[in-house]
This record gives structure tokens, sequence and C-alpha cells, in this order.
């Protein structure tokens, strides 16, 4: 790397785009790729992933392509682009035959530097022979993760692209992503044909952020009291429904707390409307399905609150972001339950993808319910390893004891047993708890010899009990059989105490007091 190239790349940094400081690894990715090499850039949204293309397409002899799948996003850039001085184009269906064929011209002119294209686009014989007639300095694909079938986002456009590298050998090509896990970016590497690529993998880690994972019973006293420590606050609450988003929001206001909410059955000027006061801070908390906070750029967020288990450890950390972009210190709180899993086993069920989505939404719970470093866990899903622990998650500063769960184990299997396997979490517990609900008598369920057996543990304690039971693999949910408990093998070895049983301790009586007290 020679300090001319350097000089040349910080200089167009603040003369283009008015940036005195490269951010962490666009420097990095500037230089290899200005030395002729392929890259595969791996940034958080927000990171700063433009730069990393746009500045060598700009210093470089030649024009560069941009493929991108987003019509929108496309847009955006090239406008921004041109604001900044840059001759920028974009070619997509959403021009008409004469338009494309006069930004055609141009390009192969040499009068547009930077040519953003659709994959659809990119694949035609005439483009393909625009590109052959102009000096290409760079190929860059956006959203590379597209082209993974593993991914939610495949394009089967993006898996033809392979041909770019064999057409133009001498082309360096950058592949870029939010999407860090292994399996994607090997598929990307070898369907552009460009193994030896050097990956770079920006950090993931907002250190300022909080993690902290509560179970969900008392979330709205929990919420509240929350809000009540510090009522000034931004703060964004994500629900899984449309009407949850409306009764969280309704029941706050019922408080006198400053609240809203937004979902995507809303129509789009009330919804830009809400948008726009929670900007400008007219309106402090937003209830939100996930349709609030694309491209929101609001660096005052002081919290965000999961009411519901997000689908994936994608979506999850790229909601918490919204939080502390402005880096001052922020909370998040994700309240957990086994009913949110169920719900969302059930959304996947049919869908052609649900063995990778269950894969996905299996590691969202084994992040609520990790026993070690929360940011460890995150941060390793997106391939990152922390070397200590992170000191700022509610594990690090309060971790789980544990306790010998083999009774307890013996007694709720032993029940599940001679319940004949039919019953949930729910009914499950009553019987533990000897509980007189009419629908226990009218099943016979009091009957059952461990009637009461474990009247001693609250209904709360059993379900962090049993929590643990299914997280142990001794249970698992039937979702074709009404979400019954039915035992595994394992769980059939613990009643005859053969195996371990290790739990956690569930929050004690004065520890939930103390949280629902602020309320
Ligand atoms: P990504 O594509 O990774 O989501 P962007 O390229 O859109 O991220 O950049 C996110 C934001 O960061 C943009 O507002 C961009 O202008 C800004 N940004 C990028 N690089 C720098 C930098 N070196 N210094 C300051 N701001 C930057
Ligand atoms: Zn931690």
């Amino acid at each position: 790397m020679t300090t001319a190239i350097a000089d040349k790349a910080q200089q167009i940094l603040k003369d283009v785009f008015g940036f005195n400081k490269f951010r962490p690894l666009q420097e990095e990715v500037v230089h290899h790729c200005m030395m002729g090499n392929d890259s595969l850039v791996i940034m958080p949204t927000g990171g700063g992933k433009s730069i990393c293309y746009q500045l060598p397409a700009l210093t470089m002899d030649g024009a560069a392509v941009v493929i991108s799948p987003l019509i929108s996003l496309m847009k955006d850039q090239v406008e921004a682009l041109k604001q900044n001085g840059v001759s920028a184009a974009f070619l997509n269906s959403s021009l008409s035959a004469q338009d494309q064929q006069k930004i055609e011209e141009e390009f192969m002119q040499g009068e547009v530097k930077i040519v953003y294209v659709s994959p659809e686009k990119l694949l035609t014989r005439n483009f393909f022979n625009v590109l052959q007639s102009v000096h290409l300095n760079l190929i860059a694909v956006d959203e590379a993760h597209c082209i993974s079938q593993w991914g939610h986002d495949f394009r089967p456009e993006y898996t033809k692209l392979d041909f770019l590298k064999k057409q133009f050998p001498q082309t360096p090509i950058m592949a870029l992503t939010a999407t860090a896990d292994k399996a994607t970016r090997n598929d990307i590497a070898s369907q552009l044909g460009i193994p030896e690529a050097k990956t770079f993998l920006a950090s993931f880690d907002r250190p300022n952020l909080d993690l902290t994972v509560r179970p969900a019973q008392g979330r709205l006293e929990t919420i509240i009291g929350l809000i009540n420590q510090a009522p000034d606050q931004s703060g964004i609450i994500y629900c899984l429904s449309r009407k949850s988003c409306e009764q969280v929001a309704e029941k706050l206001q019922a408080k006198g707390i400053d609240a809203d909410f937004y979902h995507a059955g809303l129509p789009s000027d009330v919804r830009d409307k809400t948008q726009e006061r929670f900007i400008r801070d007219d309106l402090k908390i937003v209830c939100a399905t996930i349709a609030f906070g694309m491209g929101i750029d609001k660096s005052n967020v002081r919290w965000v609150i999961h009411y519901n288990l997000p689908k994936n450890l994608e979506s999850y950390y790229q909601e918490i972001g919204r939080a502390g972009r402005d880096g001052l210190d922020s909370r998040t709180l994700l309240f957990f339950s086994y009913g949110d899993v169920v719900q969302l086993k059930q959304f996947i069920e049919e869908s052609p993808q649900k063995p990778l989505l269950e894969a996905k939404l299996q590691r969202m719970q084994q992040y609520a319910e990790a026993t070690t470093c929360r940011r460890k866990v995150l941060l390793s899903y997106f391939g990152e390893q922390l070397e200590k622990d992170c000191g700022n998650c509610d594990v690090c500063r309060n971790p789980p004891q544990f306790m010998d769960g083999t009774v307890l184990a013996q007694k709720a299997i032993s029940a599940l047993v001679r319940a004949r396997q039919k019953v949930g979490m729910r009914l499950l517990i009553d019987i533990l708890r000897g509980s007189k609900q009419q629908e226990v008598f009218r099943l016979g369920l009091h009957e059952i010899k461990t009637y009461g057996a474990g009247k001693e543990h609250s209904y709360f304690e059993w379900q962090h009990f049993i929590g643990q039971f299914l997280n142990l693999g001794l249970l698992e949910i039937a979702f074709d059989q009404h979400n019954a408990l039915r035992i595994t093998e394992l769980g059939k070895r613990a009643l005859k105490a053969e195996v371990p049983v290790q739990i956690t301790k569930p929050e004690s009586l004065d520890e939930r007091k103390q949280r629902l007290a602020q309320a």
C-alpha cells in the first residue's frame, strides 16, 4: 500500500464526503481494493459500507458498477452521491427504456463514475456489452447475502453472478453485507468465484447498550416502573402484533405516559406523523411492530424494550441497535415467555423455509435463556468472539445461581406420565400445585397421584422450572398436539434419576417484588 494512494483516499474522504476520519475497517478495505484485490466486507447496518466501494470507485481511473437488489435504496444512494458532486446513476425497471439507454451511453462515454444496477438488468445481454466497452475499475455486490439460499432474502439472479469474475478477472470485486453467519459468508465467496477474497469483519459490538432479559410475567408493571424512573427519556417498545402495540400504548397513556403506537395497519400519513413527532422529541415513547425504525436516524433513543420475543437474532440486534446511536449508555430489555416461542413456531409452521427459520428461532431462544454473558452469546452469533465477559448485561451483573432440579423434574415428569402427556404447561402446573380450577376437576386431573406434589412452589416458579426442563431437553412441546408437553428419552432417564438435572434458580420473590414495585 503506497502512501500516495492513502493520501489520495484521505483527501477524497474529506473533499467529496466531508468526513475527517475513516470509520473502523473502511480505510483497510479501500486500500485492499485499490491494490486490485477482492474483498468480502461484513459490517453492521449503519457501519459505513457505502464509502468502502464509493471511495475507490472515485479514486481510480475508470468507472464502477454496483449491484443492488433494492430499487429504493439505489435511488437514495445515487441522490446522496449527486449531492456530493459525484456523477452517479442507477439502472433498473423503474426507468423507461429510453432513459436506460441514455444512462448507458453516458456510462460508456465515461460521464458516469458509478452506476447502480439491479441484478436483473446486469444479467441482460445488452448490459453485458456495455460493461465490456467501459474501463471497469470495481464491481461491488451490495446486500451480498441475497446470494445465499440460507438467507431469508434469497435472490435467484444473485446466483448467476459468477460470470463477473470470469469475464472481468482483472477487476476487483467487493461483496458487502450486514449478515455475518459463516455459512452465508462462505456461500458468497464461493458463488462469486472469489474464494481468495479477504474478509473484513467489522465489530458488531455496541458496548453502550445494556442487555437485559426478564420473564414476561408482569411486563407492563415492569415497563411502567422503568419509565417512571426516567420519564423524560425516549424509548421504543416492540410488540409482535398490531393489537398489542395499541393495547400497550393505551395502558401507558392511561398512566399519564407520553406514548403512542405505530404499525403497518395505520394510514401512511398517520404513521409519518407519529414517526415525525418521535424524531422531534414531541413524543417520548412509541409502541410499534417491526415496521417501525427502518431508516430512522434518531440518536438519543435511550431504551428499547421487546415486549415479545423477536423471531431471530438479526432482527433483535437491529432493533436494539436503534438505542444509543449517540454512544451514550442506553438500556435494552427483552421479555421472554414460552407462549411467544409457541406462537412464533406456529407462524413458521407453513413456511417452505421452516428448518432454517426454526434454527434461527432456537438461537434467539438460547440467547434469551443464556446463563453466560449475553453479549458473548450475541456476538458469537455474528461470528465475533469477546475475550472477556462484558459486565454490561444482566447475566454479568447478576450471574444465575444453580440448583439441583432432580426431584422437581421427577415430580413434573411423573405428573405428565399420569396425565398421559395430554396437558400443556398451564395444566401441568395446575396439577403440581393442586389447583382447584374447574377444568382440573372436569378432566379428572385431581385424581392423579402427584396432584399437589409441588404446591410449595408458586406458579411463576414452576413456569421457570418447566422452562428449564424444556431447555435441558427433558421435555418438548408437541406443536401438532395442541402444544401438549411430551417427555423425551432424556426425560425418561431423568425420571429414573439416571442423569443430573442442574437448573438455574428462579427469580426470588424479593427480586420480583422489587422489579414490580416501581410501577
Ligand atoms: P451501511 O451501508 O453500512 O448501512 P452507510 O454506508 O449508509 O452504512 O453509512 C451509514 C452512515 O454513516 C451514513 O450516514 C454515512 O454518511 C455515515 N458515515 C460513513 N462513513 C463515515 C465516516 N468515515 N465518518 C463519518 N460518517 C460516516
Ligand atoms: Zn455480559
